[in-house]
């Protein structure tokens, strides 16, 4: 099996913000035992900038705002996580190989391809890749953000069979535990829906950005890759073989979808930002949704935000529920030049589609 294990700030670091070497020792004796069973094991980490910022004369306390400064904080603090990562998968007989990802790598399909290869090659050669985003250089518009939405799109690139999500907390609870006495473990999610989100949402701890509506993100994505995602708790003994095997009570796992969403939609649908929104009426809604049509100029109302072509834009229906997301062909200032034109009307050097079909994937809600 090749599994995607992704573990928060919170569990690997201890409370005054030095990577917790056990936490790393138990995940590192896991990740060993998954090897010689035969699986193939990617972790990504979060904890660079947390570990960064005591070196840096900072606290969890007195965290900094200013992004150079986290940033700072994250080239520092990502050679102590290395450093703790490599020396205790040396001691179980593995090795480790970083590899630091910006959303610019899974966005632009030659380097998505390229960074496949390098996880490919490393798991090839039995090495365990060790992935974070590459933080130092983040550009604050376009960063993953969280850790769990990148795991999820690594488990895609990877065509991962598992994704494990280890937290702080056991898994989703009914309402927050920390609140609620009467919450009580969900183990088993079908789809990741609007209530669900709301009853989840909200940040978790002050070490890591996820929380569990990352946490809800990330299984999304996950699961419309086809991978099967649980979220369990760090501390728990055997917890990442566990999930694996099913083992009820483990956390809460999150069904597949059964149809694994291609690539290039999966990476329309949850890679790329939209920069804009397309207005369209009732009867385009109806030959995009229920016919895969492509968006024509004649069934767009307007158009917001500001784009380019081959940008992602999100459609919308005239009530502003979004339904699709896909890349336009047409800049900002053609659509509001051309919109409600039917295809006869329009200029030669403009292409007949706005949306074209195949850059277009229909949102699950
Ligand atoms: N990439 C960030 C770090 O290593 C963590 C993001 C997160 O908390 O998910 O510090």
């Amino acid at each position: 099996m090749k599994i995607v294990v992704k573990i928060g700030s919170s569990s690997l670091t201890t409370v005054t913000g030095d990577v917790d070497h056990g936490a790393v020792a138990k995940l590192c004796a896991e990740v060993a035992d998954l090897i010689n069973q035969g699986h193939q094991v990617v972790v990504v980490t979060s904890a660079a900038i947390t570990a960064g910022l005591g070196p840096l004369g900072f606290s969890s306390d007195n965290r900094p705002s200013e992004p150079e400064l986290l940033r700072a904080a994250s080239a520092v603090g990502q050679i102590a996580l290395m450093a703790t990562y490599k020396g205790h998968l040396a001691s179980n007989g593995l090795m480790a190989g970083q590899v630091l990802l910006a959303p610019t790598d899974l966005w632009h399909r030659k380097r998505y391809l390229k960074s496949r290869g390098t996880l490919q090659a490393l798991l090839g050669q039995g090495i365990v890749p060790v992935v974070n985003e590459n933080d130092a250089v983040a550009d604050d518009e376009i960063q993953f953000g969280d850790n769990d939405r990148l795991a999820a799109l690594v488990a895609h690139l990877i065509e991962a069979d598992a994704l494990v999500l280890l937290t702080d907390t056991a898994g989703v609870f009914t309402a927050d535990p920390r609140r609620d006495a009467d919450a009580s473990l969900i183990e088993e999610i079908i789809e990741v829906d609007q209530h669900l989100e709301s009853v989840a949402g909200g940040p978790g701890s002050m070490a890591g950005r996820g929380g569990m509506a990352s946490k809800l993100a990330a299984a999304k994505i996950a699961s419309w890759s086809g991978v099967e995602t649980t979220i369990a708790k760090a501390g728990r003994s055997n917890v990442i073989s566990d999930a694996v095997d099913g083992i009820a009570g483990t956390g809460t796992v999150f069904r597949a979808r059964r149809q694994r969403l291609p690539a290039r939609k999966l990476w329309i649908a949850f890679a790329v930002p939209a920069l804009g929104r397309l207005v369209v009426d009732s009867g385009a809604r109806h030959a995009l949704v229920e016919d895969r049509r492509s968006l024509l100029p004649a069934g767009v109302v307007k158009a917001e935000g500001s784009f380019r072509a081959d940008d992602a834009v999100e459609v919308v229906d005239e009530d502003g529920a979004v339904f699709a997301k896909g890349l336009v062909r047409w800049d900002r200032t053609a659509i509001d030049d051309q919109a409600g034109r039917s295809t006869h009307e329009l200029p030669d050097d403009l292409p007949r589609e706005v949306v074209h079909r195949d850059d277009m994937v229909m949102l699950p809600r």
